[in-house]
């Protein structure tokens, strides 16, 4: 049986690592984030976020906009917070309304401000190999892998999920760490070939969406198996991995939920501390 890689002692360490940080700041940080219109898992994730702040002594300021905000009123919006010098880091939550160009307003925030590490210039120094503010949720699985202790170099390391959020900076990541990187996405399976790839991964990380994609009995002996994906079934939350056949194969497997989640808020926070210390 697989031994369970649970987020949540890493983000333990992590925050108490943080409150340490934050005292030796000449102030609080703050964070800015921005919610447009409603919706219950972002504010599922802002309630998590404005605990974990408190917790943290990190102070959070929610802008509620509404939901028929234009983009030009948004932009204007997101440059008076980048203006603002009381405000460290900027969050935009999402889902934003389809009118509204996710990657444009990304693009606004400065990218000193930029916590959530996805603007182009945070993006470019991950390839740079230089990231200081780098994707939460892909640096929430390299924490957790470092947890493991297991040693990427040459390892055989399988991404299911190419997305500007979690895959594509996760590849550059473990790239830096000369793991064999293979990304798989939507055309692997169509092709026929994702249970090829995820047959031979040492460390499969898969980030999809998508409940059950992923088959027990193909994972690898011995692996170390990261499952990202969120699926709500019937009031029980799953990930993209069938978990219990998972088990008897993997070496050690994330619990959905309990697995990369704890981790990701944690790494905002930190990307916080990091960007306010970058601004000092
Ligand atoms: P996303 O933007 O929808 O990306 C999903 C990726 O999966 C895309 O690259 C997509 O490829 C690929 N894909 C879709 N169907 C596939 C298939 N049948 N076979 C292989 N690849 C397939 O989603 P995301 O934002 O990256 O999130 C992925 C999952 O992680 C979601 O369940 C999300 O809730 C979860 N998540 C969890 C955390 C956390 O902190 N735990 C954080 C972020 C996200 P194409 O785009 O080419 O179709």
């Amino acid at each position: 049986m697989a031994k369970l890689l649970e987020g949540k002692d890493v983000a333990e360490k992590i925050k108490e690592r943080l409150k340490e940080n934050i005292k030796s700041l000449k102030q609080a940080p703050v964070m800015a984030s921005i919610m447009v219109g409603e919706n219950p898992s972002a504010e599922t994730y802002v309630r998590i976020q404005e605990k974990t702040a408190k917790d943290l002594g990190i102070v959070y300021h929610l802008h509620k906009l509404p939901e028929n905000i234009g983009e030009e009123e948004l932009i204007d919006f997101v440059i008076k917070l980048n203006a603002d010098k009381a405000v460290n880091g900027i969050v935009l939550q999402q889902p934003l309304p389809k009118h509204i160009d996710y990657k444009k307003i990304v693009e606004i925030i400065s990218a000193k401000k930029d916590i959530e590490g996805m603007h182009p210039a945070n993006m470019g120094k991950v390839i740079f190999g230089q990231a200081r503010i780098a994707a939460c949720t892909a640096t929430a699985v390299m924490e957790l892998l470092d947890s493991t202790g297991v040693d990427l170099y040459g390892k055989e390391v399988v991404v299911v999920g190419h997305s500007e959020i979690v895959g594509k900076p996760l590849s550059l990541l473990l790239l830096e760490r000369y793991a064999t990187v293979t990304v798989c996405h939507i055309a692997t399976s169509k092709a026929g070939k994702l249970e090829e790839h995820v047959r031979r991964a040492e460390v499969l990380i898969v980030a999809v969406g998508k409940a059950g994609l992923i088959k027990g009995e193909w994972i690898k002996e011995g692996a170390i198996v990261v499952d990202v994906g969120i699926n709500c079934q019937c009031e029980k939350i799953v990930g993209d991995v069938e978990f219990e056949e998972a088990q008897k194969r993997a070496s050690q497997i994330t619990p959905v939920p309990g697995g990369v989640g704890p981790l990701t808020v944690a790494i905002l926070m930190r990307n916080l501390v990091e960007a306010a210390k970058l601004q000092q």
